[in-house]
């Protein structure tokens, strides 16, 4: 058997319940994982609050992110008692997640651990701060360089902020840090953000060409927000778009396209090609070891999960939270 933190469906309507499942629950998959850890994203957090859009089926175990090590591979790929992290894919949307002790997935899901780590310090990282190592590589494949200027990091104190606040630190560059909640200003400087400024700084940006600003931006907000922000992207300035935290409309003009050479650049952490996975995450190991990661995570235990999904929801969370399944 194994425990798993299910989303009911039923007349009394949409509802998570901890269970205790046979084995033969299980969804098919190659690969079976004894899950250690998971974390909780805002995509969780919708799952689990019942929110339409992410579970596209009931019962569903919710979890976009999960950490352990094999059990068994059909595919001779990896070798019981091998760590690995699994991230996206569809799992805790389309596929049982990783709210669960176990899990059965395709083999081809799984990327090893980087040596060094252990499973509290992928989950630290998850699909949020694997996302946020997305957007700073396409920023400096695009051209972003140390000493390029200010780079806007917007939702700063949530779970991919916190992280891109990190990982473009670690990398040299000067982080600004957008926030809504001026009490994380402290938070977000030990991170290595050299300024904190308010998230109506960015999102009173409303003219179709601001004042050419941002070397580089990271928005997790989107809306208003990105809106601004773009608006005030330099000349072969990029913006890495990964979030919807502030809305999902965007309304804007093509002028700094067309007379900036600014960059829109689309982030997609679940479908993310396994090759840029494995550098991403083997880049994170190097920018981000556990010692680093420690002041953005907290660690909580699977039942606490549905308050969790409330807190994130109402943008309560700082920085990223593990989630230990077995308890
Ligand atoms: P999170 O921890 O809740 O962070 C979101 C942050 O956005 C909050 O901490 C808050 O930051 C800010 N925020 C919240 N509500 C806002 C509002 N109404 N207006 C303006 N700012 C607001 O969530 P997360 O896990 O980091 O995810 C952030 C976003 O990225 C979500 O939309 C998520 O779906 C998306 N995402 C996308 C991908 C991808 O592959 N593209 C992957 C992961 C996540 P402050 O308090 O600092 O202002």
């Amino acid at each position: 058997t194994y425990r798993a933190l299910r989303v009911l469906k039923d007349d009394s309507g949409i509802r998570p319940e901890i269970q205790t499942l046979p084995s033969a629950e299980l969804p098919a998959g190659t690969a079976v994982v004894h899950v250690s850890h998971s974390s909780l994203n805002y995509k969780d957090g919708l799952a689990v609050a019942g929110r339409p859009g992410v579970l596209r089926r009931y019962p569903m175990t919710p979890g976009i992110d999960l950490a352990g090590t094999v059990l068994a591979d059909e595919t001779g790929t990896y070798t019981p008692g091998d760590p690995v992290i699994l991230t996206g894919w569809g799992i805790g949307e389309r596929h049982d997640g990783g709210y669960a002790t176990l899990a059965r997935v395709d083999s081809g899901w799984l990327v090893p651990a980087p040596q060094g780590t252990d499973a509290v310090w992928a989950m630290g990282i998850g699909t949020a701060g694997f996302t946020a190592m997305l957007a700073v590589l396409a920023l400096e494949t695009h051209g972003l360089t140390p000493g390029d200027g200010e780079v806007l990091v917007t939702g700063a104190a949530g779970g991919v902020g916190s992280t891109a606040v990190a990982l473009l630190a670690a990398a040299g560059h000067t982080v600004t840090a957008s926030t809504g909640r001026e009490q994380e200003a402290d938070y977000l400087r030990s991170l290595g953000a050299s300024s904190v400024i308010s998230r109506e700084e960015v999102s009173g940006l409303t003219r179709p060409l601001e004042k050419e600003r941002w070397a580089g931006v990271i928005d997790t907000v989107g809306g208003t927000t990105l809106a601004g922000a773009y608006a005030a992207t330099r000349t072969h300035g990029s913006v890495a778009v990964c979030g919807l935290a502030g809305g999902s409309d965007l309304h804007t003009t093509v002028f700094p396209l067309i007379l900036r050479g600014v960059n829109l650049l689309g982030i997609d952490s679940v479908t993310c090609p396994t090759p840029l996975r494995c550098a991403a995450w083997d880049r994170l190991a190097r920018d981000l070891p556990p010692a680093r990661l420690k002041g953005v995570t907290q660690l909580r235990g699977l039942s606490e999960v549905p308050a969790l999904a409330d807190e994130i929801l109402a943008g309560h969370v700082r920085g990223r939270t593990v989630i230990d399944v077995q308890r």
